[in-house]
């Protein structure tokens, strides 16, 4: 992807761990690459369609002089996510924050801490079969557009589901959504597992009846193999209630182990059911 560079900035702030440095401050150096589609800009020659990295420049400075933080790593944390919300242009920025000046009593030319960070998507299917199902998917969809760390792109349509496994049970309404998120995914199964908790969802049974249900589907073509999280969801396959919603709003989206379609996989699942 197009970026565009700023090389060490100089500032002077006050980040530290020691009192001194943030009662005197020291030079700070920060770069940054940030990543966005420059070709419109480059065609039509017009500053609207870019990003204007004298006003990337100032923030940056203004940034890093209105906060006092201890770590260099939260600093760079805290920057990037607000410089990637206030300029909705920049996908992904990789940021380096040097210290030329660290007093560790020893020679060295600087510290540094570098990140990368951006948007990402990912899908995620809903379920809900207890009190009012069409509001807890609507209100779980309404939590997460307002989060600020994540942005609705698409909304199935619900369909009601036959309930999944064996336990008697109500019906099921099922959709899925497509998002921009700036949470790992480690930290977007958190957020989604407090939603889970805001409706009260009570665990019983497995596979039982719950208020409300999110699964992460997809993130990115990311393969997840962790104990608390599993990307693509292992069963998706397996399930017309994932895929008929996902289908409506990703049908070209590739199942990234796989290699084949939403679209494919849905069709293959109704040709064995
Ligand atoms: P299933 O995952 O088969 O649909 P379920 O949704 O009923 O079953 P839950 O009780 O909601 O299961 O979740 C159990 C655990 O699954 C969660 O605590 C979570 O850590 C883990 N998990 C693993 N992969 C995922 C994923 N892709 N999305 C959501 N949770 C996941
Ligand atoms: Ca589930
Ligand atoms: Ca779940």
């Amino acid at each position: 992807m197009d970026y565009i560079e700023i090389e060490d900035l100089e500032i002077y702030a006050k980040h530290g761990v020691l009192s001194a440095e943030n009662q005197l401050g020291q030079k700070f150096l920060v770069s940054a690459k940030l990543y966005a589609d420059t070709a419109k800009a480059g065609l039509t020659d017009c500053l609207d369609y870019s990003i204007d990295y004298s006003i990337v420049c100032a923030y940056i400075t203004e940034y890093m002089q209105a906060h006092t933080f201890k770590l260099i790593e939260a600093a760079a944390e805290n920057m990037v996510n607000d410089l990637l919300l206030s300029f909705p242009l920049i996908k992904k920025i990789d940021l380096t924050i040097k210290k030329p000046w660290a007093p560790i009593g020893l020679p060295l030319k600087t510290v540094s801490v570098n990140i990368s960070r951006g948007w990402h998507t990912a899908y995620i299917a809903l379920g809900s079969n207890l009190g009012d199902k069409e509001s807890y998917l609507n209100d779980a969809i309404s939590a997460i557009n307002s989060d600020n760390m994540c942005m609705v792109d698409k909304v199935s349509d619900f369909i009601i589901t036959k309930p999944y496994g064996d336990v008697e049970q109500d019906n099921f309404l099922n959709g899925a959504i497509k998002i921009q998120t700036l949470y790992s995914p480690n930290m977007l199964l958190e957020f989604l597992q407090k939603l889970e908790h805001d409706a009260k969802r009570v665990r019983t049974v497995h596979w039982g009846p719950r208020t409300l249900d999110l699964d992460i589907i997809f993130y990115d073509d990311m393969i997840i193999d962790e104990d608390n999280l599993i990307v693509p969801h292992p069963d998706m396959t397996n399930r017309d209630f994932v895929l008929t919603p996902l289908n409506q709003i990703a049908p070209h989206h590739m199942h990234p182990i796989f290699m084949k379609s939403v679209g494919e996989l849905h069709a293959s699942l109704l040709s064995r059911n």
